[in-house]
């Protein structure tokens, strides 16, 4: 069925802009999809990194905490002289710490352990870190447990302080030093779990490596979190152990999902391109055929007015002088010949159209068959003024050809030679035998054909573009029927032509004596 407004070229433009814009349009939707899904999948895991990480952290945190509450409890600062006893049990306990100080709040010196020889290396250390004058001691709430973290010069010295008051109202700040391998122990004993699939670290501000290597910052899964109350001097970083894995399976993802974006793009893009293509060749061949209609009927009405006539002057009895009657006799025939030359040529052209190959061949000497067409028109074209010479090589053998297709495609150069000569009216034709072929050359001195059109002349319907060719009588069939003889006999056709100049149009036929042993082969059309 033929849906009429379909067949509009804008439409189709419109149709394939349409479709080119919406494929445009859903590639990217998808890909901005796929991406985002991605990037979610991505989001999700880095968030249960987090997640884990700052489990772990809270309970290193809570452990600690738990344990300050521990020692604040133990401690009771109104009974002085149980505080040997209270420090013991401190220590003796899986509490970490190393050393417990009682101290007045403002004094240099000890309360407890009260300052001896012993002891002077073990205080001169503490006292070093922990300074009395940068503790606010005004601002500290009584029984509330406090931390002091510091940086690797002190090495990461970590102590708990709480500010108790006695009964009689003195104020004693109570200070627990800790001892760092428990405290890395305890760290390490709440991360161990984590390592399986994760590389775990924790480093200081400056990037030392306090627990396990420090881990580059690189990947998007690194996750690093600080202890928020008690070591707060460092940090704790995290990052999955199959991080490469995880971005190369991402990438590897986009690359796939971009992949099959751009391949189906350029399907469709190509389907779009041989629609258009075919849609286009589709409009040039219904443009051909209208031309061809039209050029064919022309043809055919030239030389039935002529006939017409010529014939009804003669029937009327209106010419009386013999020689006159002779002349119209002549056009009478040889546009009858020319009108059964061109309806040949339909005949022959409907049938290579239908598939339908109607030849015979013989033993044909093409020289004998050129020489008694020749001998047919040669009055008719030198009388139209032309020079015509024959040139044919002496030894010119036996072919297996068809006679008739072999002087109908002649003819039809023979035609076109004249028909597109103008002033130079000159036409040779050669018969040569050549490396196994017999080549008939037409040549002509007349308006030539442009280089680009030497190949498509050779098609069905394709007349020549140049005005003064178009005004010739044509249906441009002609050459595709003598393309389509050469091919059968297993021969070719070459064109030699330049602008203005002339051409020449050589039927190749191969020599042969059966139909089977061609020794030769020709593989372009043109010279
Ligand atoms: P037609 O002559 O009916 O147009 P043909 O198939 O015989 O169709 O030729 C196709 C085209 O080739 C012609 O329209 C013309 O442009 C060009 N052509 C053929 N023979 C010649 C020639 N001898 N000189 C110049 N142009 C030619």
């Amino acid at each position: 069925m033929r849906v009429p407004f379909v067949h509009k070229a804008p439409l189709l433009f419109i149709a394939i802009g349409l479709i080119v814009v919406s494929t445009v349009a859903l590639s990217f939707v998808s890909y901005y999809y796929t991406v985002g899904r991605e990037n979610l999948a991505e989001t999700s895991l880095v968030q249960s990194n987090i997640k884990l990480a700052s489990q772990s952290l809270d309970r290193i945190e809570k452990k600690i905490e738990d344990n300050d509450r521990i020692l604040s409890e133990m401690i009771d600062v109104d009974e002085p002289s149980k505080w040997p006893e209270m420090v013991d049990a401190i220590k003796k306990a899986d509490l970490n710490v190393d050393q417990v100080y009682f101290l007045r709040p403002g004094s240099d010196w000890p309360l407890y352990p009260p300052y001896s020889y012993e002891i002077r290396n073990q205080w001169g250390a503490f006292r070093a870190s922990f300074k009395m004058k940068e503790i606010d001691i005004g601002r500290l709430a009584l029984n509330q447990l406090h931390h002091l973290h510091m940086e690797r010069p002190k090495n990461y010295f970590f102590a708990t302080y709480v500010l108790k008051e006695t009964r009689n109202g003195s104020r004693i700040l109570v200070c627990f030093q800790m001892n760092f391998d428990k405290i890395m122990a305890l760290v390490d004993s709440r991360l161990r779990d984590l390592q399986d699939r994760f590389y775990v670290s924790v480093v200081d501000f400056e990037g030392n490596g306090v627990y396990g290597q420090p881990i580059s910052r690189s990947s998007k899964y690194f996750f690093e979190t600080r202890f928020p109350n008690t070591l707060y001097k460092w940090i704790l970083q995290i990052v999955p152990r199959n991080y490469t894995e995880l971005e190369l399976g991402v990438r590897n993802q986009r690359r796939t999902n971009l992949f099959f974006i751009i391949t189906s793009m350029s399907l469709i893009f190509i389907s779009l391109a041989i629609i258009f293509i075919t849609g286009q060749r589709d409009r040039q061949l219904r443009k051909l055929k209208e031309d061809f209609i039209s050029n064919v009927s022309h043809e055919l009405k030239t030389p039935l007015s002529l006939i017409r006539m010529f014939s009804e002057m003669l029937v009327m009895g209106r010419v009386k002088d013999g020689d006159k009657k002779l002349e119209y006799y002549r056009v009478i025939h040889s546009e009858s010949d020319r009108m059964s030359r061109l309806i040949a040529n339909l005949l022959d052209f409907a049938n290579l159209g239908r598939g339908i190959e109607y030849r015979h061949f013989e033993k044909t000497n093409i020289a004998h068959i050129v020489n008694e067409a020749l001998e047919a028109y040669r009055h008719e074209i030198q009388k139209d003024g032309f020079q015509l010479n024959l040139e044919v090589d002496p030894d010119i053998p036996d072919s297996y050809a068809d006679p008739n297709a072999i002087t109908m495609a002649f003819l039809n150069l023979l035609d076109n030679s004249v028909k597109y000569s103008d002033d130079r009216k000159w036409i040779d034709v050669r018969i040569q035998r050549n490396n196994g072929f017999v080549d008939l050359s037409v040549t002509d001195r007349g308006v030539g054909i442009p280089e680009s059109e030497q190949q498509k002349i050779f098609d069905k319907f394709y007349r020549g573009s140049d005005p003064s060719v178009r005004r010739i009588r044509g249906s441009g069939i002609g050459l595709a029927i003598t393309k389509h003889v050469a091919e059968i006999h297993g021969g070719a056709i070459l064109v030699k032509s330049e602008p203005g100049k002339g051409s020449t149009f050589t039927l190749k036929i191969p020599i042969r004596d059966t139909e089977n042993n061609s020794k030769f082969e020709i593989r372009d059309s043109k010279s």
